[in-house]
């Protein structure tokens, strides 16, 4: 078995604590890993980088491709960005594989038969960042959903599910209000879904999904997700399974993947060796698998099991009626350590066969579609104005477009206000105000727009953005508003 070599990050907070137990019971089990260690987080953030990592770690990370994560604290305010979201989306980490599982009835838990795994995209959705204040009053976030980008995490799942043996992959969107973003997101599972005949699918909306989830976690096996939902709902899905500190994750790219435990660097536990390493521990069992290593992968987590069997329990899963011994960190992965070999006996031992192995699906990058025919129908102006009634609003602003232009609606909020609106509409500062060809579906061009921009200048509006509207092969690519 060749030695492999990984990129590690010690972490703030409990990091270093759990990173040396998990550490020390893969080094006992024999795996075979050359470290390079890297500094990322709180200190390197405190030093004036305010990315949190310095250009030489990105080297360490390019070349060792495997990433094993401690975690880390980004600094409250002062505009730190957060560094893992940084690391997932540079590295092109496009899927968080969040396995959740209960280990009744050893580890607490309403939900005895839990075994399920959050397939979480993560590269896209409200987590592009980008995001903008257009006025006194409004604040904008963009969600973005490629096609690529839910391909890419869509065939993700239901390869995940056919090499782990899972019988069914489900999806959670909210395409009965976001049409075209979630829209698509559901529209893609279902044509990838069609390519795994042997795989049961199903859609739910998120709402009921994710109280059935919270509620009957035994319906699922696999939950592919948008970003946000898959943030939220994976939390939701380790702790109900028995606690946050108890699951791993894993963030697979085509090229690197970083493994890491669900929670954060917890500090107010810092230092006292009390925290579970086990997180971090169940993430690094991921990486083992994902290396080859998977007999090591194999005895750890079987050991691992054992141990949480034998009552062995940090302070966050002991329970006076089920834990036999109240350990610290060090003590944990000491137990651990001397179950090596050993399998549970009434928790289903596991067994990883090295067909589990990640591999690089050449199938995730996605067709070119360069034939679809893209018309541009009208355009969105955004204004930033107070200064009357949506009435008042409409009047002046119909006057100003070009020949063969017209103002179609006004909306704020995304209900429609003008023409024919209602009193009762609360409105804000920011209105969005559709032109469109006088002629009604006809195109319109890019100079068109740039002539109506000036008229709405010279007319004394703020405009803070445009949008185009266009169709794609004939299909509407813009929402109507409430009302519309
Ligand atoms: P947290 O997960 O660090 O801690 C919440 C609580 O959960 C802790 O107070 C502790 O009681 C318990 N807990 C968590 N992990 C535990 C463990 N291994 N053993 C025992 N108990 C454990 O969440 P937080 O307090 O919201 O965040 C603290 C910091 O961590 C913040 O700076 C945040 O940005 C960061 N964070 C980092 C990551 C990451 O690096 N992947 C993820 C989440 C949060």
């Amino acid at each position: 078995m060749p030695t492999v070599p990984i990129t590690v990050a010690y972490g703030d907070g409990i990091g270093p604590e759990i990173m040396e137990a998990t550490l020390h019971i893969l080094k006992e089990a024999g795996a075979k890993l050359a470290i390079e260690k890297i500094d990322i987080g709180e200190k390197v953030y405190l030093a004036g980088n305010t990315s949190g990592i310095e250009p030489s770690s990105w080297e360490s990370l390019r070349s060792t491709k495997v990433f094993l994560k401690a975690p880390i604290t980004t600094p409250q305010g002062g505009g730190y960005k957060s560094l893992n979201v940084t690391v997932r989306k540079t590295l092109g980490l496009y899927a968080n594989v969040r396995p959740c599982v209960s280990y009744h009835p050893f580890v607490e838990t309403k939900h005895p038969g839990m075994d399920v795994v959050i397939v979480r995209e993560n590269e896209e959705d409200l987590y592009a960042g980008i995001e903008y204040r257009q006025s006194d009053q409004v604040m904008q976030c963009l969600k973005i959903i490629s096609r690529p980008g839910s391909e890419k995490i869509v065939r993700y799942a239901f390869e995940y599910a056919r090499r782990h043996n899972r019988k069914k992959v489900t999806c959670f969107t909210k395409d009965n209000i976001m049409k075209l973003t979630d829209g698509l997101f559901h529209k893609i599972f279902n044509e990838i879904a069609a390519e795994y005949p042997e795989i049961e699918n199903e859609h739910w909306i998120v709402d009921i999904g994710a109280a059935k989830m919270a509620d009957t976690p035994e319906a699922f096996d696999v939950i592919v997700m948008p970003n946000l939902y898959g943030d939220v709902l994976s939390d939701v899905a380790a702790q109900i399974a028995g606690s946050v500190g108890l699951a791993g994750s894993a963030n697979i790219g085509e090229n690197i993947a970083m493994f890491e435990a669900i929670h954060g660097s917890a500090p107010r536990r810092a230092g006292q060796n009390l925290a579970n390493p086990s997180g971090l521990l169940l993430g690094a069992i991921m990486m083992l698998v994902h290396i080859g290593q998977t007999q090591n992968a194999e005895r750890v987590h079987n050991a691992w099991l054992r141990t949480i069997e034998d009552g062995i329990h940090t302070y966050d899963i002991f329970d006076e009626g089920i834990s036999k011994q109240k350990v610290g960190t060090k003590e944990f992965a000491q137990a651990v350590v001397e179950r090596l070999g050993k399998k549970p006996n009434q928790l289903k031992a596991v067994s990883y066969r090295l067909e589990d192995v990640e591999e690089v699906y050449g199938e995730t990058i996605v067709k070119e579609r360069s034939d679809t025919r893209k018309e541009l129908v009208g355009v969105d102006v955004f204004l930033d104005w107070l200064k009357g009634s949506p009435d008042n609003l409409g009047d002046s602003l119909s006057k100003v477009p070009p020949d063969g232009m017209q103002l179609v609606m006004i909306s704020n909020r995304g209900v429609k206000v003008w023409p024919g609106g209602k009193s009762e509409t609360f409105c804000s500062d920011q209105w969005r105000c559709r032109f469109m060809a006088k002629d009604k579906g006809a195109p319109i061009s890019h100079k068109d727009i740039v002539q109506l921009l000036e008229r709405v200048d010279n007319a004394g509006f703020d405009f803070i953005k445009t949008e185009n509207l266009c169709n794609f092969d004939g299909e509407r690519g813009y929402s109507l508003d409430q009302g519309e």
